[in-house]
């Protein structure tokens, strides 16, 4: 194999750089050609490419985003858009691909790979999600939750000086694996995730409990996607009967994709990076490389789907625990 491309697609996630730069050094180290897809799969099917050396991937594995651009790419979606890329890929002799991305970005990299089995593909899953099968941490998600404690500190400092109760909305449509985690960091009086019901009259109980000990603000996480509803409509449920305190909502929203990637992120992005070059090298195809315990470990792509992790009761009832 002589020339591989790299791509970012779907959401971006802080990381994806790091991803990158390993893939282009590893590459290179191996005396490859490199390629960067410009915007995902639009790239490939626009036919726009970025010649890839080691300086090109200088002094970005600190920064957040991604520099060849992430899309969403509906032509790739349609057999003829598919068949423009592979063109593409073909007339410039790329026999490789790593698809830095999440689960959509994997089932098209797959349906490109098996429509066009000359063309060998990896992924590398990058989304602040942690939502894929095959990996115990997706890049991203490190950074994302530590955005969130900053953030949610920064309140608590108002909150408490005011003696306010705030809701802070953190992302999390399906799981509430970032509310659980960032909550349990930032001590949170109570966490509201899709997970387990939410009771408004469990809540308010406990809220009065800490008011007649005199506690000093209140900061209630709750994941976007919580079967109450997001923290607006709680915020006001709760209002209707406890009034005791002033109330604030905050919706950390985009904030929560940005930002200089952790170390964690940027070691797993590197070894990642590193991996997916190897892999393709040793003919590994159609399949994700992600970590557990502590291990590379390669996962079908077919099977590297949307996997919400379960919750741990112990975990549940030692966040409980805290707050009381
Ligand atoms: P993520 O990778 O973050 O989950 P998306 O779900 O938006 O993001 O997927 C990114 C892109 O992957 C889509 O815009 C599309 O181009 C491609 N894709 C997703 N599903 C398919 C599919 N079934 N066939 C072909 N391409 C797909």
């Amino acid at each position: 194999m002589q020339h591989i491309a790299v791509l970012t697609s779907g959401g971006d996630a802080p990381g994806m750089n790091a991803a990158i730069r390993a893939v282009v050094r590893t590459g290179l180290y191996h005396n490859m050609q490199v390629s960067g897809s410009v915007a995902g799969y639009e790239g490939l099917i626009n036919n726009e490419f970025r010649d890839m050396n080691s300086a090109s991937v200088g002094n970005i594995i600190q920064r957040g985003g991604t520099i060849l651009k992430t899309a969403r790419s509906k032509r790739f979606m349609t057999p003829e858009g598919r068949k423009q890329a592979y063109e593409n890929l073909k007339a410039r002799g790329i026999e490789g691909l790593v698809v830095i991305g999440g689960d959509g970005s994997f089932r098209g990299a797959e349906v490109l790979a098996t429509e066009y089995p000359d063309i060998r593909v990896i992924g590398i899953p990058g989304t602040i999600d942690n939502d894929l099968f095959g990996t115990d941490f997706t890049i991203g998600y490190d950074t994302a939750i530590n955005t969130v404690v900053e953030a949610v500190d920064n309140i608590r400092d108002t909150a408490s000086s005011h003696n306010r109760l705030f809701f802070v909305e953190v992302m999390g449509r399906d799981a509430g694996l970032i509310a659980l985690r960032s909550g349990i960091a930032v001590g949170a009086e109570a966490i509201l995730i899709p997970e387990t019901q939410t009771h408004v009259d469990k809540l308010i109980a406990q809220l009065e409990r800490g008011w007649k000990r005199q506690k000093s603000g209140h900061v209630i996480i709750v994941a976007e996607g919580d079967d109450a509803g997001g923290a607006f409509k709680i915020a006001e449920l709760v209002q209707q009967k406890f009034d005791k305190l002033e109330t604030k909502v905050a919706i950390l929203g985009h904030i929560q994709r940005g930002g200089n990637p952790t170390c964690m992120d940027r070691v797993l992005a590197t070894r990642l990076g590193y991996e997916s070059v190897e892999a393709l090298l040793a003919g590994k195809n159609r399949v994700m490389v992600g970590q557990k315990a502590g291990k590379v470990e390669f996962t079908p792509l077919s099977q590297a789907v949307k996997h919400i992790m379960d919750v741990n009761d112990t975990i549940l009832k030692m966040a409980e625990i805290m707050s009381l």
